[in-house]
């Protein structure tokens, strides 16, 4: 049987390299099957001659057609599905996915065409639906013994798989090598001992297991050796748990890191609430070996809306853990933010806000984010209770000033391209705090410095009047000037990006291998 597995990402963010497909491919591969991964990635808002020139990736020659769906990508695979069983109405197709373990049961039902959908690490049980389809088994049965799997005749008493990260292999890294992606993920844990009100990982009840620091070593010198990439973004959701033998693992990491006569660059998602001041000595050897850039689950910037979350963090980790990171010279400034949800009032949007300029962030998206829901996580089964659901995962706001600001930001700036072309500024930010360490930027680091300062006086700007003075005819009437200044930035954005990423390939390029910076 031949397989082929899809990564669909719809958000425009380019998506190069998919873990999830990339490691089932690698297990099936070491157990004889023939798989293949393609990407499929689309700009935002793409037209549907766009959306048929991607789809041309479909290979009709396979047999088995697996998803790894997200709420952001439904709408598109559905639409993909259709295409193949139109062509091919014998083809098999299966989903897979954090989310698609939390919420087969809906999807099941919806999507008509699916035939059966893969709960948990998707490793083994893919293997099993192999095995059991090349043995002659009817796809309607497959999941009568096998837990594992949910279709439409069986989709009750379902569970979720969960297996020792230590037992699998690392991910195949052939498609790597042919894309001009600077950067692979790297998967180091297992599992959350987070509790998080909205985290789909957290409620599909992955156990924790961490990998070593030697073995995650290893690999990155595998892909160092494969593909030439220096920068690694780990995925875990808190690298640096669990607790003590979390901080010992990160610190032989560095130690691993700074033998290498080679220098690479880190990112890594961390917890607030996992460092004090005890930790200063461990931040500044993360940062001398590599960890340049961290992912902070802050959340949000009010103790109401961090309990609504579940959040562990209280403000003043919030705080600290920031101030930490500044003074270890890491950049942190790209943490996790919800500006709006169906619990806000309005004096949390401004404490949220003021939070967000404290920390002179640029990033437009945190200044409107809203939360999204994840089907029955426990955020949803709360706002479900309140008789706050409009539909699926659509919700209403509890209070109504709240709601005529989120319906004018939805009106105002989701209809604009404000978002697709905020894209210059994280990928500048990204690429450039990654590198910054590497790369010699006189010459740039005033021109990137002038752009974030010209963003945040627009974003003060614009959103006092909007959340502080509460002026929405105001924000109206300026909305097109505020979204042209943007854009000029954001434009100016592009060019440095495009100047960075040259000086970057052309580092890589010349720096012998112990050419250290
Ligand atoms: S810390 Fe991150 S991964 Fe863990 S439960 Fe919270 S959101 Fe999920």
């Amino acid at each position: 049987m031949k397989v082929q597995l899809f990564s669909v990402d719809a958000l425009g963010h380019n998506i190069l390299e998919s873990l999830g497909i990339e490691r089932i491919k690698a297990f099936l591969n070491n157990n004889n099957v023939n798989v293949r991964t393609s990407y499929i990635n689309l700009v935002l808002n793409y037209t549907m001659n766009e959306f048929t020139e991607v789809a041309n990736k479909i290979d009709f020659s396979c047999d088995i057609f697996g998803f790894s769906i997200y709420h952001s990508n439904r709408k598109e695979i559905i639409k993909l599905i259709e295409i193949i069983k139109e062509k091919k109405p014998n083809a098999i197709i299966c989903l897979g996915s954090k989310y698609a373990s939390l919420c087969y049961e809906n999807l099941i039902n919806e999507m008509a065409l699916v035939d059966f959908i893969i709960l948990g690490d998707g490793e083994t049980t893919f293997l099993y639906a192999i095995n059991y389809l090349e043995n002659g088994g009817e796809v309607c049965n497959i999941a009568e013994n096998n837990v594992y799997i949910a279709t439409k005749k069986n989709y009750t008493d379902r569970e979720v798989c969960s297996l020792d990260i230590n037992t699998l292999p690392w991910p195949d890294r052939s498609n790597l090598k042919t894309t001009s992606s600077l950067f692979a993920y790297v998967c180091d844990m297992h599992g959350c001992n987070g509790n998080c009100s909205f985290c789909g990982l957290r409620h599909a009840k992955m156990k924790l297991t961490c990998r070593t620091a030697d073995d995650l070593m290893q690999e990155l010198i595998h892909i160092y050796n494969t593909t030439g990439i220096r920068i690694f973004y780990f995925t875990s959701g808190s690298f640096e748990i669990p607790g003590k033998r979390g901080k010992e693992r990160i610190e032989a990491l560095c130690k691993l890191l700074l033998e290498y006569p080679v220098k690479f660059s880190l990112r890594c998602y961390l917890r607030a609430e996992n460092f004090d001041d005890s930790d200063k000595e461990l931040l500044l050897l993360m940062k001398k070996s590599g960890f340049s850039y961290v992912f902070i689950g802050i959340e949000a910037g009010n103790e109401f809306d961090l309990k609504v979350f579940n959040k562990r963090a209280v403000m003043e980790d919030n705080y600290k853990v920031l101030s930490l990171m500044n003074d270890a010279n890491i950049y942190a400034s790209d943490f996790g933010f919800i500006m709006f949800n169906p619990y806000s009032t309005m004096d949390n949007i401004v404490e949220n806000f003021n939070f967000l300029l404290s920390q002179r962030s640029c990033y437009l998206s945190k200044y409107v984010s809203d939360l999204k829901i994840i089907l029955n996580t426990a955020i949803y089964k709360r706002i479900k209770e309140d008789n706050l659901i409009i539909k699926d995962d659509i919700y209403k706001f509890l209070h109504s000033d709240v709601n005529e600001v989120s319906e004018f930001i939805k009106e105002k700036f989701y209809k604009s391209d404000l978002f697709k072309n905020e894209l210059f500024f994280n990928e500048l930010c990204e690429l450039y705090f990654m590198i910054k360490d590497m790369v010699a930027m006189d010459d740039l680091n005033e021109e990137i410095q002038d752009v974030f300062n010209n963003l945040l006086s627009l974003l003060q700007e614009y959103f006092t009047d909007l959340y502080v003075t509460k002026d929405i005819q105001k924000c109206d009437e300026n909305f097109k000037a505020f979204e042209n200044a943007m854009n000029l930035e954001y434009s100016k954005c592009q060019m440095l990006l495009y100047r960075v990423r040259k000086k970057y390939i052309h580092y890589m390029n010349t720096a012998p291998r112990d050419n250290m910076v």
